[in-house]
């Protein structure tokens, strides 16, 4: 039954208007029970045109850039109030649309607003420098905005993920087309409604949605487009990255990952548990940093493939409009199609040897719905060991000595994130330094904030996003260099 309180249908957002597409509608489906939810606007390369068409006239008028930093942190800032101030609408749609749990999209729109409060606060900070020339010239530098700035957004975290880049794009003053996820493309209305009750320029912010190969593809080819912001997939990475190479224009590649958390003997298992609770089961596994890989001591091992699936069978599974309080619960998945391929992916690594310790299968109801899934007996040769299941699917790998350990860490081709659990600072510090990874983290497992530099090693991609770092993403150098006369 379809869900009366959404509105039937959702247009996309192109100067300050909402607009049909070009290619017309799509049904958005509520993963939790398989039925539509609504119906989406499809942008077409026409519709793409446009929206770069806007930003570059935006950019070019020089209305954002020409600001005073503060007074463009201060609308940046103000986007983030929006969401807050209507986080349990937002939030509804979100379980809706997602299929986490109401509890989980709340933190999610939270940590959307802190995107925007600690860009906001940044815009001010992005200073150039003097470099003494001698007595007969002045120079110095200046960080100028691309332009024109496109965020193709995925399905895990829509509005989180569109806050994290807009923001810093939007503080540095860049003109930006947004193209939605076609699986979860409604939360992001809410972006173009808070920067319009945050007074950004019209036209600053594009929000459409279309098809990857139709208008993300349109979009990353765009000769209007000066800049890419890429979370996905790495065939879709690639995709985008050529497209932008023969624009000769920059991207940052955020392509997920298969992390790994190094467990020692001398670690605090207790603690440990909270790890594994939040690292593979938090937005039922979908997360480019999840804890997809635990690589144990041998020492320990059992014990802590006992406690890790207890842990999995403490979850309780079903539709995240039902669980609005923070506790042991887990939604859908996004849709039928990840769940089936993330149970398929289960299927085969039994197939090559590893044995599942709890979970492993599809719910028996309607929805896309995954067990909490562990499995153990995985060695590093393994598909299910190197391949990004992208699902609530935690694989146990086991070690002799830390040498093994980071070996086994550093066996795939990924390389975004990975810890290291083990009270030696010694031993913590020694694998920090040999991870290949984006971001180590030691005893807690996503410690660190906004404020922390990531992005990938490897075929994790490149650029960084949050932390200061990721202002550098969205400004180009000028160097002014002026002779003096007299
Ligand atoms: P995807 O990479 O295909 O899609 C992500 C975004 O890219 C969507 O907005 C999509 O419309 C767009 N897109 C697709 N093809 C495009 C193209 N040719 N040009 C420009 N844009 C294009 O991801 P998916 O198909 O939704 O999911 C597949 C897998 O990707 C998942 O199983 C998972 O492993 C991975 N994934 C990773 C992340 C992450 O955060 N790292 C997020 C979503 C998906």
């Amino acid at each position: 039954m379809r869900d009366t309180a959404v509105q039937d249908y959702w247009q996309n957002y192109v100067d300050g208007e909402w607009v049909d597409g070009g290619a017309g509608r799509i049904g958005v489906v509520d993963p939790a029970t398989g039925e539509k939810l609504a119906e989406q606007a499809l942008a077409d390369a026409a519709d793409v045109d446009r929206a770069v068409s806007v930003a570059r006239r935006v950019h070019e008028s020089g209305v954002l850039f020409d600001l005073r930093p503060v007074e463009r942190g201060r609308m940046v800032q103000a986007m983030g109030r929006y969401l807050l101030a209507n986080i349990d609408e937002i939030a509804r749609l979100l379980t809706l649309e997602q299929g986490k749990p109401l509890w989980e999209s709340r933190i999610e729109i939270e940590g959307a607003a802190r995107y925007f409060e600690y860009y906001g606060n940044q815009a001010e900070t992005v200073e150039g420098r003097s470099i003494p020339l001698g007595a007969g010239y002045f120079d110095f530098t200046t960080h100028e905005p691309y332009g024109v700035s496109a965020h193709i957004i995925p399905w895990n975290y829509p509005l989180e993920m569109t806050a994290r880049s807009l923001s810093a794009a939007l503080a540095t003053g860049n003109a930006c087309v947004i193209k939605t996820p076609e699986l979860t493309p409604l939360t992001n209305a809410y972006i173009a409604r808070a920067a319009e009750a945050a007074g950004v320029p019209t036209g600053a912010v594009n929000v459409i949605c279309g098809l990857g190969r139709d208008a993300g593809a349109a979009l990353s080819a765009h000769p209007g487009v000066n800049q890419i912001v890429f979370t996905g997939s790495v065939p879709t990475g690639i995709a985008i990255a050529t497209a932008a190479a023969r624009n000769v224009v920059p991207c940052v590649l955020e392509l997920g990952g298969k992390s790994a958390a190094i467990v020692h003997d001398d670690a605090d298992l207790d603690a440990f548990m909270s790890d594994v609770r939040w690292g593979i089961y938090f937005n039922a596994g979908q997360v480019c940093s999840a804890m997809s890989r635990v690589i144990a001591s041998e020492r320990i091992h059992d014990e802590l493939v006992d406690r890790i699936a207890g842990i999995a069978k403490s979850l309780s599974v079903g539709p995240g409009i039902d669980q609005a309080e923070i506790g042991p619960t887990m939604g859908a998945m996004v849709s039928e199609a990840q769940r089936d391929r993330a149970e398929g992916m289960v299927r085969s690594a039994e197939a090559e040897g590893a044995t599942v310790a709890t979970g492993g299968r599809k719910l028996n109801r309607a929805g896309a719905f995954m067990e909490p899934t562990v499995l153990t007996s995985v060695t590093p040769n393994m598909a299910i060991a190197r391949d990004e299941v992208f699902g609530p699917v935690l694989s146990v790998l086991k070690f002799r000595t830390d040498e093994e350990a980071i070996q086994i860490a550093n066996s795939t081709d990924y390389g975004l994130v990975g810890g290291v659990f083990t009270r030696d600072l010694d031993r913590a510090t020694r694998a920090a330094r040999r991870m290949r990874a984006g971001q180590v983290f030691v005893n807690e497992w996503y410690a660190g904030g906004v404020e922390t530099p990531f992005g990938g090693y490897g075929k994790s991609g490149y650029g960084r996003e949050k932390g200061r770092e990721a202002l550098w993403n969205y400004v180009q150098t000028k160097n002014v260099a002026i002779r003096l006369r007299g």
